[in-house]
This record gives structure tokens, C-alpha cells and sequence, in this order.
């Protein structure tokens, strides 16, 4: 036998997987709605004015030298600005323990790990439905998975009164994953009141909430607007987790840039938290990278770049479209449009050119 004769492939990533077949298929009226990127109209991918001005300030002025294991300080500064509030004193008290990761996916992994190493019994509860990717994470970092009512399909709106329920009968002191805006993939967030109702409820029960905030900016176009079931919370007096991710809001999907923090009682523990964050880091990738980080900080470090980002921050990506699986499948076999077994349709992928063949191909399988 060989060394490796026991390995069977792998399943498909959902998500990664509608991409690799849309490339793999030859014809030529093939349309990809499953994409999480911007595209422009003739569906080539668009990278941010704010960002090719950020490059060609640091072109030719950066070294390549290593960042620290924490990563680059001002990125971590203004990334907390955005989740925390410009003013936040937990920034000023330096409460927050915050390091650089790998995008949104590397903040996430890096809290499970975290709560597996230091509330080894814990568990986190993951709303139905979520990014496929999160249940990937929380089971690789070990920690036990549940779930908690979100949606509801009949209404195609939240279910609140069973997630409500579910916060309630979850046991006390609880883990939660949370979409702080533009839940992936129903498009389907609380209002400022049930955010209000689920922080109240959160505080009876001694819950731990972990906001996923990859969307700032997608849901109404503003990013200190989204920030606010954060800042709901924040209010309340919780001590929370935030994963942040560059991806979407500034389109630096490749880069890899993010930012995972964790709200502590007071500087002392927020400096134990990031150094136990640092030695988690440290064995799998040692340091993030550094050319993501200098556009970020470029962008938010300077007035005006801020707010030509300000400015292009698109509104919205994703559409829950309510096909079926079935009717999914139907469109990429009849019709070569590819898309996630969910239903979800991004419309950057929506162009002039196939909107009409989209549009009618829609109306054939869900007739
Ligand atoms: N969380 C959610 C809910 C997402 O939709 C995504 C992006 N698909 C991520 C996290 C992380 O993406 P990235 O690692 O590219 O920042």
C-alpha cells in the first residue's frame, strides 16, 4: 500500500465548488450568480478607487519586513474604530484585545480555537441558516455545534419569536455566532428593537455573543450604521468578540486582511487575551500579511481616502431568492447559471448582458 492510499477526496466546498464548474463549462451563455465580489457590468472584477489610490501612495515606499504576530498595530487601531465607534472608550481604556488575522475566515477560526483552549467545555450555538464555512471552522477547532432558529421561509423574514426561544432555553452562559448585518446568505437581520430584546435577553442568560461582521457598510450602505447591534450590546455591558474582514467592504478578497478582537473586563486581561491569541497564531502561520494591512491603514488612516471608501461602499450583494435546491440544480444543468444550492444570488454578478436570459431562465424552472 501507499502512504497515502487511505485518502479519499475531499467533498466539495458549496461555495467554492459553483465557481470551479462555472469555469469548467464551456458554454458561452454561462452566467455566474454564485460569486461573493464585486463585478463590474461586463462581469470582470472591480477593485475600488480608494484601494488603486492606496497603492500607488505605498508603491515603492514599503519594505517587506515581517509584522509583529499581532500584525500591523494601525491597521488593528482603525479596524477597532469602525466596530467600537470612533470614541469608544473601551479603545481608550484599552480593553480590547485585538489582533490582525486572515480575513474574516482566520478571525473566526482563531476565536474557535481560542474558546476551545480556554472554555474547553463550551459550545457555540450557529443560526439556521449561516455561511456554510462557519460550521467547517467551529468543527475543525473541536468545539460542539448547535443551532438556533433565524429564519423563517414563509415570511422570508426572521423567526423571533424560536430565536428568542432558543436564547432563552440555551443552557446559561452560552456561546452565540452572530451576523452583526447583511446576514449571509438570507440578506435577513433583527431590528435595532430585537437587537435591543436579544441584548437584554443575552445579559439574563449570561451569554457570550461572537458578532461575524463581514458585510460593514452592505447592509444600508453605511458602515457606522451597520456597526450598531455592536454598539447595542456594547451599551448593555457585554463583553463580546468581533471578527472583521476587508473582503467585501473594501474588495480586498485575496489580500486576506481582518481583524479578530475580544472586549475584555479591564487592560490587564485584554493583554493576557492578546498575547494567549498571539501563541495561538504563532505555530499556524506565525505572522499575517503585511501588503493587505498597508492598504487598509492607508485607506482609513487618511480624511480624504476614507471617505472616497466612504463613498463606494456598495449597498447589498447577496439575494435569498427562494429557489429550491431542485430548481437550483435545474437552472445549472438546462441553463449554465450557477449559483449555491441555497438560492442565493449575487447580484454583482447580475450585468446588462444576462439579465434578460437570467430573468427568463428563472421564470422557466420555478414555473
Ligand atoms: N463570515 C461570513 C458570514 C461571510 O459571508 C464571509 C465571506 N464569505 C466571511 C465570514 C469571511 O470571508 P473572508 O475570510 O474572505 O473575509
Amino acid at each position: 500500500s501507499t502512504w497515502w492510499g487511505n485518502v479519499e477526496p475531499a467533498a466539495k466546498d458549496p461555495i467554492l465548488g459553483v465557481t470551479e464548474a462555472f469555469l469548467a463549462d464551456p458554454s458561452p451563455s454561462k452566467v455566474n450568480v454564485g460569486v461573493g465580489a464585486y463585478r463590474d457590468d461586463n462581469g470582470k472584477p472591480v477593485v475600488l478607487e480608494c484601494v488603486r489610490e492606496a497603492e500607488r501612495r505605498i508603491a515603492g515606499h514599503s519594505n517587506m519586513e515581517y509584522l509583529p504576530m499581532g500584525g500591523s498595530v494601525k491597521m488593528v487601531e482603525e479596524t477597532l474604530k469602525l466596530a467600537y465607534g470612533e470614541n469608544s472608550e473601551f479603545i481608550k481604556d484599552k480593553r480590547i484585545a485585538a489582533v490582525q488575522s486572515l480575513s474574516g475566515t482566520g478571525a473566526c477560526r482563531l476565536f474557535a480555537d481560542f474558546q476551545k483552549r480556554f472554555r474547553p467545555d463550551s459550545q457555540i450555538y450557529i443560526p439556521v441558516p449561516t455561511w456554510a464555512n462557519h460550521h467547517n471552522i467551529w468543527r475543525d477547532a473541536q468545539v460542539p455545534q448547535r443551532t438556533f432558529h433565524y429564519y423563517h421561509p414563509e415570511t422570508r423574514g426572521l423567526d423571533f419569536a424560536s430565536l428568542m426561544d432558543d436564547i432563552k432555553n440555551a443552557p446559561n452562559g452560552s456561546f452565540f455566532l452572530l451576523h452583526a448585518c447583511a446576514h449571509n446568505p438570507t440578506g435577513v437581520d433583527p431590528t435595532e428593537e430585537q437587537w435591543g430584546e436579544m441584548s437584554y435577553q443575552f445579559k439574563a442568560k449570561g451569554h457570550f455573543a461572537f458578532f461575524d461582521m463581514a458585510y460593514q457598510g452592505f447592509a444600508s450602505g453605511d458602515p457606522e450604521r451597520d456597526a450598531k447591534s455592536i454598539r447595542i450590546f456594547l451599551e448593555d455591558g457585554h463583553l463580546i468578540g468581533i471578527a472583521q474582514s476587508y473582503a467585501k467592504n473594501m474588495g480586498l478578497y485575496g489580500q486576506r486582511v481582518g481583524c479578530l478582537s475580544v472586549l475584555c473586563e479591564d487592560e490587564k486581561q485584554a493583554v493576557s487575551v492578546k498575547s494567549q491569541l498571539q501563541q495561538l497564531a504563532r505555530p499556524m502561520y506565525s505572522n499575517p500579511p503585511l501588503h493587505g494591512a498597508l492598504i487598509v491603514s492607508t485607506i482609513l488612516g487618511d480624511p480624504e481616502l476614507k471617505n472616497l471608501w466612504l463613498k463606494e461602499v456598495k449597498i447589498g450583494m447577496f439575494c435569498y431568492s427562494g429557489l429550491t435546491p431542485e430548481q437550483v440544480d435545474r437552472l445549472t444543468s438546462e441553463f449554465h447559471i450557477y449559483l449555491t444550492r441555497n438560492g442565493r444570488i449575487s447580484m454583482a454578478g447580475v450585468t446588462t448582458g444576462n439579465v434578460g436570459y437570467l430573468a427568463n431562465a428563472i421564470n422557466k424552472v420555478s414555473k
